[in-house]
């Protein structure tokens, strides 16, 4: 046996009727926002992301699947979803394409993490985008709508948490600001702090050592140090945000992993997912578009993880069970049940039929174990009066029936 690669996993019949299910409610409620599908490749250039994700995040720097390929060119297995969407609104011009573009897709996404509960090497993300509107009503749309999509998913128990970490402006100012006030402290910092603390500052904010915690708890706000802009724009979202009655809490060490976030930062986080608690996260990313060579247009997006989505919601509808199943008694009567298992799939119903000349008892249990709800039974002497045998799952009850009538009378 060959095994899977560490951090990917099958997604098996019997959980991908919750996938199927979540992305059907995913689906509508993008729809009812204006959003549009749209989908990229997996592999892009390398480049793109060191440029988009930034060359200094944990992404870029150690979790790539980046190689070299057959014609000597950079690439990598996507490790998140916006650059990509970027790349495409600017090659296709969609701002002339589209009347206001909102984008959303689906897809895979790749990084070498250490795998653990609710995070995997592959994994499947939702993201959502909107080019070109600065205003800070869409800001509390996206989040509103971020909301919507969790409460849609039946995941009852869930906290938004909103930051703003200022622009290309204000935040220089505010990193500086970090360092002073880590002062010498920084020597007890970990590692990867240290590290953090010469590369993006604001980037120890993510830190789960707990040796670090008193020291982050004691670093100044991002929110004190923003330009006059950025400050009406964090207070317009939080009022339209309680315009929107959504209950949100304002957290000073939402600064999230990637370079390109301006203003607003949010999050949703799952109450009952442990470690691994963020559903979805997003925010503003205004100089973006214009650093991957595109025209100077805002964007604003989130993406949120599937398989926590999918592991947070409740117990849903499992598999759905076939209308039919048909049973074969006798050779002779094979190649009729096939026929007759066809014209019921024409005719819009599920329906299974067993391939191997097996006893009836054998073929009944199996129609058993498949659910079906009804099993027609052709044999000899049924093909001979141009009938076919229906038994009712449920009732137990038989009956004959004329074979031309029986979708008709059986299932119409
Ligand atoms: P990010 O792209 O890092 O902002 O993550 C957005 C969302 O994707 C997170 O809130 C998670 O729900 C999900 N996510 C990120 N990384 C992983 C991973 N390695 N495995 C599973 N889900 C992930």
């Amino acid at each position: 046996m060959i095994p899977a690669i560490r951090g990917t996993h099958d997604i098996l019949p019997g959980e991908i009727e919750r996938w199927q299910h979540a992305e059907r409610v995913i689906r509508d409620v993008c729809a009812r926002y204006g959003y549009r599908e749209i989908r990229t490749p997996v592999i892009e250039r390398e480049e793109l992301f060191a440029k988009g994700t930034g060359e200094t995040t944990d992404i870029v720097q150690k979790e790539m699947y980046a190689f070299e390929d057959k014609g000597g060119e950079r690439v990598t297995l996507r490790p998140e979803a916006t650059p990509s969407m970027v790349r495409a609104y600017v090659e296709h011009a969609l701002e002339q394409a589209l009347p206001t573009v909102k984008l959303f897709s689906f897809g895979p996404m790749f990084r070498y993490e250490r795998p653990q509960k609710g995070r995997y090497r592959q994994f499947h993300q939702l993201d959502v985008e909107v080019f070109g509107v600065s205003d800070a009503t869409l800001d509390a749309e996206v989040i509103e709508m971020a909301a919507a999509l969790v409460r849609g998913l039946g995941i009852g128990e869930s906290e938004l948490v909103v930051n703003s970490v200022g622009c290309r402006d204000c935040r220089p100012g505010f990193g500086k600001a970090l360092l002073e006030a880590l002062g010498d402290r920084r020597s007890d910092l970990c590692g990867n702090c240290r590290r953090r603390s010469e590369t993006n500052p604001l980037r120890i904010f993510d830190c789960k050592v707990p040796a670090c915690q008193p020291i982050v708890d004691a670093l100044p706000h991002s929110t004190d140090y923003l330009c006059d802009g950025c400050r009406e724009h964090f207070a317009a979202v939080t009022d339209q945000l309680k315009a929107l009655d959504l209950d949100h809490r304002v957290s000073h060490r939402l600064v999230r992993g990637l370079d390109y976030y301006a203003k607003t930062t949010f999050e949703v986080l799952g109450s009952a997912l442990g470690a691994q608690n963020a559903l979805l996260g997003g925010g503003r990313y205004d100089g973006l578009v214009r650093q991957l060579g595109g025209p100077d247009r805002a964007g604003i997006g989130f993406a949120a993880g599937m398989e926590r989505l999918v592991l947070a919601m409740p117990e849903g509808p499992g598999a759905s069970t076939p209308d039919a199943f048909v049973v074969a008694l006798g050779e002779a009567a094979r190649p009729a049940a096939h026929v007759l298992a066809r014209d019921l799939r024409h005719a819009g119903l599920a329906t299974l039929v067993d391939y191997d000349a097996r006893s009836l008892r054998a073929q009944m249990k199996r129609a058993d174990r498949s659910g079906a709800r009804r099993v027609l039974i052709l044999g000899d002497d049924e093909i001979a009066r141009g009938e076919v045998t229906v038994k009712d799952m449920e009732s137990g009850e038989q009956a004959a029936v004329a074979r031309a009538e029986v979708v008709q009378r059986v299932f119409g």
